[in-house]
Formats: C-alpha cells, structure tokens, sequence
C-alpha cells in the first residue's frame, strides 16, 4: 500500500505508560496480527516515523497498535497525546513474522510485544486453535485481553524477568507448535536462551526485533 493519511479512532490507556492506537483502515490495507506498520508526522518541523507491529486479531475496519511509552523518547509520546479525529501517516504492512492460520501457537513476548501476541492468540482461537502467551515484563499491560484470552482458553503466563518463564515454556505442549518472538533485542536473546534451554528449536521460530531496548 503507497503511504496514507488514515483518521484516529481512539487512544485507550492499557497500562502504566502504555496505549492502544486504533486507525481506521485504509481501503487497499491488509495485514495480519505479527506484521507491522511504519507511522510517520512532522515533528518541531522534522519527518518523524517509526516502527509499530499490529496488534488486533483482524484488520477490517480499523486496526490497532500497541505501544508502551517511553517519556523522554520522540514518537511515542507525541501518539501517547492523539486523540479521536486526529490524523496520521500509515505505510505497510511489512515483516515477515506474522500469524499464517497456524493451528497451535506459542508467542514469546517482552513489554510492547505483548501487543503483536495478544493480536495472534485472538485470531488463533477464532480459527478454533490453541494458544498459549509467556510474556515478561516488569509493569504488565493488556490485563483485560490477556484475562479474556485466558477465559476463551488460552494458556497465559506473565511474570517479571525473575520469574522462571524458561518453566513456563517447558510446561507448555510445544509438539506442531508454531512459535512466535516479539520484543526488543535484550528480550529475543533471553527468548532464544530459554526455548534452547527447553528443547525447543529456534531456527523456526517468527522473531521480530523491536531494536535496542529503550534506556532506563
Ligand atoms: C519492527 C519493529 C516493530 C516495533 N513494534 C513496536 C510495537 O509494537 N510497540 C512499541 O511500543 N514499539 C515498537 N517498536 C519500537 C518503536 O518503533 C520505537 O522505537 C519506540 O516507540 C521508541 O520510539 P520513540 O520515538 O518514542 O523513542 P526515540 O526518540 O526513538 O528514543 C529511543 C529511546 O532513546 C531514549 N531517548 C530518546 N530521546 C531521549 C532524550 N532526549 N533523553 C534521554 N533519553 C532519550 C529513550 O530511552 C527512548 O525510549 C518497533 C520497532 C521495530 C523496529
């Protein structure tokens, strides 16, 4: 899709420093839960984009994002004040991590990778799958989906980087399942040492690298 101006739907808080941006779908956009977009503005009169991965199971009329937010960062507090009607530039969808009708999934995800994983475990057990999430983080967020998720049936495991998650994913029936990584760069190498660590191969695995993690 050539880059677009698409309308904001609304910005919902999903934790400490940390929203849901939901865009309206441009009319020749598709995308899947795992790829992502690139969004752009002008900021203080300079070009400003970056990275954000989909995190709704679906697309159809509108689409969402989510992202946590770093205060003294560039981007994310500028989309951290949009409000419904304001107006911003989507191109995409890109990457080659993304839910393909896998009937079992396991997503790995740190911080604002929870987004991308709460989107494919959605559309995982629409299409009659199973899932399960491990997600570590020191302030969780996306409570209320990951609560939902877990009443339809998903296997949901959260906990802070001291927490045995490499536990998690050994308890987790990892036979035909398709697994998915989502984080900045620090996590996707614990992620790699702990499904090692659990016997499970790493070279299929979908990974999306979010970049350096964000300084304290
Ligand atoms: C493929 C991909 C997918 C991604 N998907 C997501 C996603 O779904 N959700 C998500 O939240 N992020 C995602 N990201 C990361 C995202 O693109 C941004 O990098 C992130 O939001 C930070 O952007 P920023 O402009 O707010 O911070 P930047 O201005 O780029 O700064 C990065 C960091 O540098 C530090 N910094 C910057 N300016 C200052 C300053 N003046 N003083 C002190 N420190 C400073 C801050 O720690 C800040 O977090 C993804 C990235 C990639 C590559």
């Amino acid at each position: 899709m050539d880059p677009t101006t698409v309308s904001v739907v609304t910005v919902r808080s999903v934790g400490a420093e940390a929203i849901a941006l939901e865009l309206r779908t441009p009319s020749d956009f598709d995308a899947r839960p795992g790829q992502f977009v690139k969004l752009s503005t002008e900021i203080d009169g300079e070009s400003v984009s970056r990275f954000y991965t989909i995190s709704s199971p679906r697309v159809t009329d509108t689409f969402e994002t989510t992202l946590t937010i770093d205060p003294s960062g560039t981007f994310g507090p500028y989309l951290a004040n949009l409000e419904s009607g304001d107006s911003i530039r989507v191109a995409g969808p890109f990457g080659n991590a993304y839910y393909e009708e896998e009937q079992r999934t396991l997503i790995l995800a740190g911080g604002p990778g929870v987004g991308p994983a709460v989107g494919i475990a959605g559309r995982t057990l629409d299409d009659g799958g199973t899932t399960t999430i491990v997600y570590r983080d020191e302030q969780p967020i996306h409570e209320d989906r990951l609560s939902a998720l877990s009443q339809r049936g998903a296997q949901v495991f959260v906990g802070t980087e001291s927490d045995s998650l490499t536990a998690a994913i050994e308890e987790t029936e990892t036979e035909n399942a398709q697994v998915f990584v989502y984080g900045f760069s620090e996590f996707l190498d614990w992620a790699t040492e702990a499904l090692s660590a659990a016997g499970v191969a790493v070279e299929p695995a979908k990974m999306e690298n979010f970049g350096p993690a964000p300084e304290e």
